[in-house]
């Protein structure tokens, strides 16, 4: 019997970079009551709260549901989970409204997470990955700086991870989508990348992403750090993610030979979990 559902984000929960619809809100809110749901994903905290758990109070979700989602941060290298005595003290559902520009309808409080752990890079590890990368798509043609948005950025320090994003934070869907769909570019970036700075591993993921982390900082480490934390067994563990083919940043699940479903998007992960919840509700 499986006791945890795990997800990649991007286009495995939503489209890319942006927050999971309704429908995969409302599927997950009823697996919270029959598993620990643990989003996996190369992305920051703030995205996690922006992408997954704002959608998921807009829908309805409860404080106590709340307790079985637990946020596996930058490949798991950090991991929050839902502190429900701040919460008790804000009640949730009417918390303090975090505003931004970006996000005017935020509802989450970052406040109700509590970090568990954290193994970030050090700053000579970020310095070298960046180096290597934009080196590397510089010689190959492929660095777009021309085509950032402004107080955009192509390589992000996420603390745990250098992401590379070959049109930033910021592009449309459609743009990224048309970026690189047969990875080829970034196939080449990563070639040379490793050739520069051999040290780390270099993942391709999302739609225009290259993720660079100190070997073995992948999603398998995150992972065995899921097993240790909730306590479970690989067995008892069913994962979802698109890129599931060596060199993807979904393989290291798949290579520790914990059943895995490929989905080419969040339709096919809709699809698959109304077959579970059919099953068990
Ligand atoms: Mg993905």
């Amino acid at each position: 019997m499986k006791k945890v559902l795990s997800f990649d984000i991007d286009q495995t929960l939503n489209v890319a970079k942006t927050p999971i619809p309704e429908e995969i809100a409302d599927l997950l809110i009823r697996c919270l009551d029959h598993f620990e749901i643990c989003p996996i994903s190369g992305q920051k905290f703030d995205q996690f709260l922006i992408q997954i758990v704002n959608p998921m109070l807009e829908r309805g979700v409860k404080p106590t549901q709340l307790e079985h989602l637990h946020l596996f941060v930058a490949q798991g290298t950090q991991y929050y989970r839902y502190a429900n005595s701040t919460a008790k003290k804000y009640n949730l559902g009417a918390v303090s409204i975090k505003m931004t520009k970006e996000h005017p309808y935020a509802k989450y409080n970052e406040n109700n997470w509590e970090q568990v752990y954290n193994f970030p890079l050090k700053p000579e590890e970020v310095a070298k990955i960046t180096n290597a990368i934009e080196t590397a798509a510089k010689e190959l043609g492929f660095w777009e700086e021309d085509k950032l948005k402004k107080g955009d950025e192509i390589i992000e320090n996420r603390l745990s991870q250098v992401t590379f994003s070959a049109l930033g934070q910021k592009a449309g869907t459609e743009e990224k989508y048309a970026w690189d769909p047969d990875c080829k570019k970034r196939n080449q970036i990563v070639k040379r990348a490793k050739e520069i700075a051999p040290e780390f591993d270099y993942e391709v993921g999302g739609t225009t992403s290259i993720n660079a982390i100190t070997p073995g900082m992948n999603k398998q480490f995150g992972m065995n750090k899921l097993l240790k934390e909730l306590d479970v067994k690989k067995s008892e563990i069913l994962y979802f993610g698109d890129m599931t083919q060596p060199g993807g940043n979904d393989y290291p699940v798949v290579q520790m030979g914990i059943d895995t479903i490929t989905v080419r998007s969040h339709e096919d992960t809709a699809y698959a979990l109304r077959g579970i919840l059919g099953v068990i509700d």
